[in-house]
């Protein structure tokens, strides 16, 4: 049974954004959700909805009525372990897994991720590392992952690294790749065709 949210869950029309569904919604294969009949097929399917603020039934009922804050700052998203169980069994077709991470985009662009929780951070400083030398350096990554959520917690897993280091299983030295300009060249044709197509999405929209 989904849990009762309490009354300061309240919400009044004025603090919606009623722009919020169709934005999501113009994913691709994302028109679909508009169409949820609310049966929480999603919510039973999911392995991980216990542990959510709010079940994939209730994600999509709170993206139709335009919960925007609500549904950015939650932390469902960022629990979702994109296994499909809910895209495969709903019963109107809708990718639920593709929704979670169209939010969990939007959240990122606009800053609203919930705060100090790690997984938005590290996949932030994961695309940047991978961005810069081509490399994901484990040991750096969870350095910059910790400083910018919880330093405290980094001083209780240091014991953990320098054993791993001692054993030969984490590098400190930053790793890199040899072409980086090709590397580069290949990320700059991405964002420009990235860009064309939300310029093309923008005049195709009324
Ligand atoms: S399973 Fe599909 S139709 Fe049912 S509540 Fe979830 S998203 Fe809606
Ligand atoms: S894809 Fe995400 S939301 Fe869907 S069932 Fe799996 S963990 Fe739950």
């Amino acid at each position: 049974m989904e849990k009762w949210q309490g009354w300061d869950k309240i919400q009044y029309e004025a603090g919606l954004d009623p722009h919020f569904g169709t934005k999501i919604a113009s994913i691709p294969g994302g028109d679909k959700l508009l169409a949820c009949i609310q049966c929480g097929t999603c919510s039973g399917v999911c392995p991980l909805s216990p542990y959510m603020d709010y079940t994939p039934r209730q994600i999509v009922a709170m993206i139709r009525a335009g919960f925007k804050a609500e549904v950015l700052s939650s932390y469902t998203t960022w629990l979702c372990a994109s296994c499909y169980s809910c895209t495969v069994e709903c019963p109107k077709e809708i990718k639920i897994t593709d929704v979670m991470y169209a939010v969990k985009r939007m959240a990122i662009q606009e800053g609203v991720y919930p705060k100090r929780f790690p997984t938005p951070v590290l996949a932030s400083e994961f695309f940047h590392s991978v961005e810069k030398t081509g490399r994901s350096t484990e040991s750096w990554l969870l350095v910059r992952m910790y400083l910018k959520t919880n330093p405290f917690k980094m001083l209780k897993q240091a014991m953990l690294g320098f054993n791993l280091w001692r054993r030969g299983r984490m590098g400190v030295g930053v790793e890199s790749i040899k072409r980086k300009d090709e590397l580069h060249r290949l990320f700059t044709a991405m964002e420009n065709e990235t860009r064309a197509e939300r310029r093309a999405g923008q005049e195709v929209r009324p």
